[in-house]
């Protein structure tokens, strides 16, 4: 089956009255904007690879929000949206994707099921763009704005949206053939090069984030839509036995024991998808991966934290903070901390800064203090849908 590539285009330079950070690069609820639209395309199972085309000069601002999201290295853009979107096919050159969906970096609020729709319709159609009908009368001014000059006739006219999809070669084909054209949008290159567009149902909340209006009502949706923040606890305990090494939060760590369990045994990675799964009351890791099941026998254990962390998205909750304490006496944790700190923050996709470890001893008392087995805790903290 051929691939699917998202193109996010964040070459504007628009700015924050009074600021220099280009919209995109602000956040909302803690999180960008630019980061949000690109991660409804990073966690989409149909989207195979993700890619933000950028001014150069805002690299660093990139870097920032996007730590932790494994997608393309960013292209960058040029003078123009029709640019900056051309470049950004051209740099899929070597990828070959069969299809593309080209969006916009200032629309945070694009979701799976719009991503779905306009993919499917790319199942029949050559290109589909996701659009809304005009309800609004619409009028004409003559003189810049002061007066009205006639009313428009609404009927079979259409917002449009992006995703927009299309067959990679023919944007590709058509953007090259439109250059120095000033076309707005990627539809409207598809149309000049003959190729029929499909509208398939956009979304109200799929808003551009343009004005500081705007982005005080993109705050307003987002607390909408993850009204209720709720935590989760988990525990975890493996004993040692023979090996030489361990996994403790996605990290191999040499050492003179191993960890013995049904899957890699990675105590940290257990306890924080209990944390996960219970801040979504979805049971425990043992109820959605049997150890009776031959198949998780030295199963990586990423497997069940990116499955509990799929079960939040599914619901169309975020994970927002992430807190694990290993209890030890040996391997000393501290050398690894930020590894593992990256480590789950590269499984979920999280910003680093979402995602903390600790680590104790017990001072010599108990089972950890005696060197038997390595304990860890977790707490996560997610916010969902208000029901
Ligand atoms: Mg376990």
């Amino acid at each position: 089956m051929s691939q699917c590539a998202a193109l996010i285009l964040a070459g504007g330079s628009g700015s924050r009255q009074g600021g220099d950070v280009p919209k995109q690069y602000l956040e909302i609820a803690g999180r960008g904007i630019l980061r949000r639209a690109a991660e409804c395309f990073a966690r989409h199972p149909r989207v195979d690879m993700v890619r933000v085309v950028i001014r150069e000069q805002d690299r660093a601002l990139y870097d920032a929000q996007f730590d932790g999201l494994d997608i393309l290295e960013p292209a960058a853009g040029g003078a123009t949206r029709m640019d900056s979107a051309r470049l950004g096919l051209e740099s899929l050159a070597e990828l070959d994707p069969g299809c593309v969906l080209i969006h916009d970096g200032a629309r945070p609020f694009v979701d799976g099921g719009l991503v779905d729709r306009t993919l499917d319709a790319l199942k029949t159609a050559r290109a589909a763009v996701p659009a809304l009908p005009v309800n609004d009368t619409l009028k004409r001014s003559g003189d810049g704005g002061a007066t009205v000059a006639d009313t428009v006739d609404r009927n079979g006219l259409w917002r449009t949206q992006t995703p927009q999809g299309f067959r990679y070669a023919d944007i590709l084909a058509a953007h090259r053939a439109a250059v120095g054209s000033e076309l707005t949008d990627d539809a409207a290159v598809a149309e000049s090069a003959g190729l029929s567009v499909a509208l398939v149902a956009g979304e109200e909340d799929n808003i551009k984030v343009t004005t500081p209006g705007d982005l005080a009502r993109a705050e307003r949706l987002l607390a909408g839509r993850l009204g209720m923040t709720r935590t989760g606890t988990g525990f975890d305990v493996h004993r040692f036995g023979p090996g030489d090494h361990v996994m403790l939060c996605g990290l191999r760590i040499e050492h003179d024991a191993g960890l013995e369990g049904h899957s890699d045994a990675d105590v940290g990675l257990h306890a924080l998808t209990d944390a996960i799964l219970g801040a979504v009351a979805e049971g425990d890791i043992g109820s959605h991966f049997p150890p009776s099941d031959p198949q998780w026998r030295d199963a990586p254990s990423d497997v069940f934290l990116r499955h509990a962390a799929a079960l939040v998205a599914r619901r169309g909750g975020e994970i927002v903070h992430l807190d694990v304490t290993l209890i030890c006496e040996r391997p000393k944790i501290a050398p690894h901390r930020e590894a593992m700190r990256a480590c789950i923050a590269g499984i979920l996709q999280l910003p680093t800064g979402s995602v903390s470890i600790k680590a104790t001893t017990t001072e010599g008392l108990g089972f950890t203090g005696r060197g038997e087995g390595v304990a860890a805790q977790a707490v996560a903290t997610v916010r969902m849908p208000a029901p």
